[in-house]
């Protein structure tokens, strides 16, 4: 089997910013220890549904903010992550943190609990930017993070931004990367600001009270970090991602190559055997399911053996949806997701040893259209995104989803 991965959704925040949809919520921060014997309950439950410890490479902390679980749970979870799981020797374990919310000791205990990556959420360096998306931090803190975690032994760091803020200019945008670059961090992810619906930024909008930069000039930010990141030897490995040769997130190629990953946490989604799955949104549901009462009516007991061997592969209290695609499914998916790896694409080897037909035997219109229109390219065996085409990605994936 490949080797998994395992992302863990922990969803407090000190303060819900405005244009943030994630499943996460303020000032509940007292459920953290509750929230915490769950997460671990729900590792040993579905760990013991396997017939042997799943080898797994990669671990993400994402959220919310998982810098605000103390570091003391964190390792309880990397503990019981290490007993239900075999983790490889080269295990990436990342967790993403605001800067803000780490000092020079949490960081040293995260890297003694085996922690090796960390994320930051930095998403610029103005502070009158920083204050509109409602960030609590500033980019001294930005500073002062990245150095303790290198002096705590994180080698690898990546470095959130933003773009397309309203009001934004290009210099305003360029001080921002050029800053982050500063620091060289291994790995930077720039995304443009999307308007969510049931968000502050998404109603602001709605009534045009969001003065945003024009599509161009978001186009004209995105290009011009390209090239800048390109000359700093950063390679451009994703649609949003950059990363020196080498350090890319292994957790999100994961993803990208639409390969196995268990999901643990309220609102957190897996793939497994080819099912997907996801759990239940609300903190205190989560809690609750996991409790030892309400999960036994899901799981094998001495009075309910016969539920027990209808198990899907991945049975978590937790769970509230699960759909197996169709192979037609699971090949569109392929499809969309890997066309995001703007270099290495979608393996026609791959793709044929998983599905049995080559992607132009899957695909046959839209792959010869979209190489007329030169949207995409084959390259060492390999279908990809051409390189002007990496701001219209949508476009082209959709084409994928037709039928
Ligand atoms: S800190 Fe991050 S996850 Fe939390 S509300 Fe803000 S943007 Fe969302």
């Amino acid at each position: 089997m490949t080797d998994a991965s395992i992302y863990l959704h922990i969803p407090f925040c000190a303060h819900r910013c405005a244009y943030c949809d994630f499943n996460t919520y303020a000032g509940q921060e007292a459920l953290i220890p509750a929230y915490i014997d769950a997460l671990i309950r729900e590792i040993e439950t579905v760990a013991a549904l396997q017939p042997a410890p799943v080898p797994a490479h990669t671990i993400f902390f994402g959220g919310g903010t998982p810098s605000l679980v103390p570091t003391r749970s964190l390792s309880a979870v990397m503990d019981s992550l290490r007993t239900a799981f075999a983790l490889t020797d080269n295990l990436e374990a990342t967790l993403e943190a605001n800067p803000g919310t780490v000092t020079a000791q949490s960081l040293a205990e995260m890297r003694a609990a085996g922690l090796n990556r960390l994320s930051f959420g930095v998403q610029s360096a103005n502070p009158s930017e920083l204050r509109m998306l409602e960030r609590a931090h500033d980019f001294f803190e930005v500073i002062q993070s990245v150095k303790w975690a290198r002096q705590a032994g994180f080698e690898r760091l990546n470095l959130d931004l933003i773009y397309g803020l309203p009001e934004q200019t290009l210099p305003d945008w360029q001080n921002s990367v050029k800053r982050v670059a500063d620091l060289a961090p291994d790995h930077i992810s720039m995304y443009a600001l999307t308007l969510e619906h049931g968000t502050p930024f998404g109603r602001w909008a709605a009534r045009g009270l969001l003065p945003l930069p024009d599509p161009d000039l978001a186009a004209e930010m995105y290009e011009w970090a390209e090239e800048f990141l390109a000359g700093l030897g950063y390679v451009q490995y994703e649609i949003s991602n950059w990363a020196f040769p080498g350090q890319e997130s292994r957790h999100n190629l994961q993803y990208w190559r639409n390969l196995p990953y268990f999901g643990f946490g309220a609102g957190a989604h897996g793939s497994i055997d080819g099912l997907r799955y996801s759990n239940v949104l609300r903190i205190k549901t989560y809690i609750d399911r996991l409790s030892a009462q309400k999960s036994a009516h899901l799981f094998p007991s001495a009075d309910n053996p016969i539920r027990a061997s209808a198990l899907p592969p991945v049975a978590s209290p937790a769970l509230v949806n699960q759909t197996r695609p169709s192979l037609r499914q699971s090949m569109q998916e392929t499809m969309m997701l890997g066309l995001r790896l703007v270099q290495e694409g979608v393996s026609d080897a791959d793709f044929r040893a998983r599905f049995g037909m080559g992607i132009s035997d899957a695909f046959p219109r839209e792959v010869a259209d979209l190489l007329r229109l030169n949207l995409l390219e084959w390259q060492n065996g390999a279908l990809r995104l051409t390189p002007h085409t990496r701001l219209i990605g949508n476009q082209v994936f959709i084409r994928f989803v037709g039928d």
